[in-house]
């Protein structure tokens, strides 16, 4: 039945790539798959007779010229990227709303029925995910002058391949000029949490975004036999580390639960049984919805952090991503608002947790986010689901709010 729609026939097409037996999607960052959707995405817009720009990062921009070449645009898209064994939702739901939302303006353009001052760029963002290369929400803090270019087209994956002879490798490392003459961004999103799904509506206007502190913390001890080396003898870089994981979980506790924190992964080398680990990389995070409290989270941390260092072990961190809490565009927020209620819904007003890229966005224009429905909460997940009328009411929201922002 609602597969006749033509945005459902092109989110089914676009989960197919890279598809994983749980009905998930495995689409790392400029790995052959996502080369694979990007390849997709640019076959679609040169159907529709669009040209396609891919910028030094990889970023991915369509221009639907509503107003005539030199006028103004709005933009809207997210990120085609997914975590390792992920859910097929997170980033194409906002790519295929704001794709198939600006055509359907086009035609009521060429219809006569809409007269537009403003253009619509959508965007293809590079390494929202940030599962293979960090830091996550690469290509959008690039566009936003937040990181140099050179230091995201450095970053290493495991393998030790950098992002540029990845993105090389699937023809997108591109030489195109960013869009300028930007006037705001909106990204529509699955919300990753179930305030919508209890409160059964089917559209969020989010508010802004919690903090967020990502450390990379090393420990260095000494590497060593397992058997013969006596105990006063060993610099097991794990020892502390283990300590360290506690005691970033104990940060939460103290706050009963209201900060939260991971570490999501630990490098162990030379990570064999028969050998005393001597160095160890963990990947912690901290994130708050009240940035006085993230900052002494923050500051807890790094003291444990500096704690460890003793005899033999030493411990260092950097913190690739320091994010505070912010706050999305208030006019944005009020047009979708008004144009949710228009169709007969009271949208919800969240907060996110999770990073987006229409946060970096925020810093340089006006920027702000639409939320639809998770199924569970589920996220990062093949078991991620956002059912497909609720997809269809995301998409008339966000075509309603683009077709005000390029009539203003
Ligand atoms: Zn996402």
């Amino acid at each position: 039945m609602s597969t006749l729609d033509p945005m459902l026939e092109d989110f089914d097409a676009l989960s197919e790539i890279g598809q994983t037996p749980e009905g998930g999607v495995h689409r790392e960052a400029a790995s052959v798959d996502d080369g694979r959707a990007r390849d997709w995405l640019k076959q679609r817009l040169l159907a529709e007779g669009l040209e396609v720009r891919v910028d030094r990062v990889g970023n991915m921009f369509a221009m639907i010229d509503l107003a005539g070449p030199d006028a103004p645009a709005v933009m809207a898209g997210s990120h085609l990227d997914s975590q390792p064994h992920g859910g097929r939702f997170d980033g194409p739901a906002g790519v295929l709303t704001a794709l198939h939302a600006a055509l359907a303006l086009r035609a009521d353009c060429r219809a006569g029925s809409l007269t537009a001052r403003r253009n619509i760029c959508l965007v293809n963002w590079t390494n929202e995910e940030g599962s293979r290369f960090a830091p996550s929400l690469m290509g959008s803090a690039v566009f936003a002058g937040l990181l140099p270019p050179e230091d995201a087209l450095q970053s290493v994956d495991r393998s030790g391949t950098t992002l540029r002879e990845a993105l090389g490798a699937i023809g997108y490392l591109g030489s195109d000029a960013p869009p300028t003459n930007l006037t705001g961004l909106i990204e529509l999103h699955i919300e990753q949490g179930t305030a919508l799904e209890q409160a059964k509506c089917p559209i969020a206007v989010v508010e802004g975004a919690w903090g967020a502190a990502k450390y990379i913390i090393e420990i260095t001890g000494r590497a060593s036999h397992t058997g013969p080396t006596p105990m006063r003898d060993r610099r097991d870089a794990l020892i502390p580390a283990a300590a360290l994981i506690l005691q970033i979980r104990a940060l939460s506790d103290r706050t009963n639960g209201e900060l939260l924190s991971s570490v999501g992964r630990v490098d162990v080398s030379p990570n064999s049984t028969n050998v005393v680990a001597d160095k160890v990389r963990l990947f912690a995070e901290l994130r708050d919805r009240d940035a006085r409290r993230l900052e002494a989270a923050c500051e807890a941390l790094e003291g444990a952090i500096a704690g460890l260092s003793a005899d033999g072990i030493a411990a260092r961190w950097e913190k690739p991503t320091d994010r505070a809490a912010s706050n999305f565009d208030p006019a944005l927020k009020q047009v979708i608002t008004e144009e949710a209620r228009k169709l007969g819904i009271e949208p919800l007003r969240l907060t996110t947790v999770a990073g987006h890229d229409a946060l970096n966005i925020s810093r340089i224009l006006p920027a702000a986010m639409i939320f639809v429905p998770s199924r569970d909460g589920i996220t990062h997940n093949p078991l991620e689901y956002t059912a497909p009328e609720d997809l269809l009411t995301g998409a008339r929201v966000l075509k309603a709010v683009l077709r005000r922002l390029v009539s203003e």
